[in-house]
C-alpha cells in the first residue's frame, strides 16, 4: 500500500485544527480497522481447517480452480506479508500462513490466489491498478515536498502540483478497492465450490478475515479523499470564493 504518512505529517507541522476535523476520524478508522484485521486473524488463525489443508495447498487448489496454472507458491518472511507478485507470477505466503492450517491461513491464501487468478484471466482493474503504480509512487514521493515548498515560498504553482500528485495517490486508491473486493469475492467462491471449507463457521470466519482485510483499504481510501479534500480546500482551489 502507498504510505499516506506524509499527509500525516503535513497537519502536523502546520498543527491546522481543520486537518484534524476533516482527516481525524478516518484516521482513527484506519487505526480501528488495523486492530481489527489484527484480532480477527489472531482468533481465527487458533481455529484449525476442517479439511487439514495448508495454506499453501489451499493457494495452489484455488489458483488451480480458477484457472491461474503454473502459479509458483513460495514461502516469504515477516507478518502478513503475503501478496501476488504479478511479474514473476509467484504467490507469496507469510510462514504463518505457508504452513498453517487454520481458517485465517486458508482466507488470505485463497485471497492472494484471487490476485492470482485476476492475473490469469486477465481482469481489466488489475491491470489498470498495475500500470498506475509509477504514477502512484511519484505521487506519494512527491506531493508533500511540492506541497511543503509551495506553502513556504507562498508559491501557489508548486501547490497545484502538490495536489495535483496527490490527487494519483487518491485515485491509485480508488482503483484499489475493486481489485481487493473481487480477490475476497473469488476467494470465497472456490473456497465453497472446491470443498476445501465446508461448514458455516469456518466460511463465517474467511468473512471475518478478509472483511477486515477489506476495511483497511476502505478506511485508506476515505482518508485519502478527505485529505484531497483539504487541500482543495486549504489552497482555495474548492469552495471560498
Ligand atoms: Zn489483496
Amino acid at each position: 500500500m502507498i504510505s499516506q504518512l506524509p499527509s500525516i505529517v503535513f497537519g502536523f507541522i502546520y498543527f491546522d485544527p481543520l486537518y484534524f476535523l476533516v482527516v481525524g476520524p478516518a484516521f482513527l478508522l484506519a487505526i480501528w480497522a488495523q486492530m481489527r484485521v489484527k484480532s480477527s486473524f489472531h482468533r481465527w488463525s487458533q481455529v484449525p481447517l476442517g479439511s487439514g489443508w495448508t495454506g499453501a495447498q489451499v493457494a495452489q487448489k484455488v489458483c488451480e480452480m480458477g484457472g491461474a496454472t503454473g502459479i509458483q507458491i513460495e514461502m516469504t518472511p515477516g507478518q502478513l506479508s503475503d501478496h501476488y507478485d504479478p511479474r514473476e507470477r509467484v504467490l507469496r505466503l507469510s510462514a504463518d500462513n505457508y504452513n498453517g492450517r487454520s481458517v485465517a491461513a486458508a482466507a488470505i491464501a485463497a485471497h492472494e490466489a484471487g490476485h492470482a487468478i485476476q492475473h490469469a484471466t486477465r481482469y481489466p482493474m488489475l491491470a489498470l491498478r498495475s500500470a498506475y503504480v509509477p504514477a502512484a509512487s511519484l505521487g506519494s514521493w512527491f506531493a508533500f515536498p511540492m506541497l511543503f515548498a509551495g506553502m513556504i515560498f507562498r508559491y501557489p504553482p508548486l501547490i497545484y502540483i502538490g495536489i495535483a500528485l496527490f490527487s494519483a495517490v487518491v485515485l491509485f486508491q480508488l482503483i484499489t478497492l475493486p481489485v481487493e473486493f473481487d480477490a475476497s469475492a473469488r476467494a470465497k467462491r472456490v473456497l465453497a465450490d472446491s470443498g476445501i471449507i465446508s461448514d458455516e463457521e469456518e466460511m463465517g470466519g474467511v468473512r471475518s478475515v478478509l472483511g477486515a482485510a477489506a476495511l483497511t483499504y476502505v478506511a485508506a481510501t476515505i482518508q485519502a479523499v478527505l485529505t484531497l479534500l483539504y487541500y482543495l480546500w486549504r489552497s482555495g482551489l474548492l469552495g471560498r470564493r
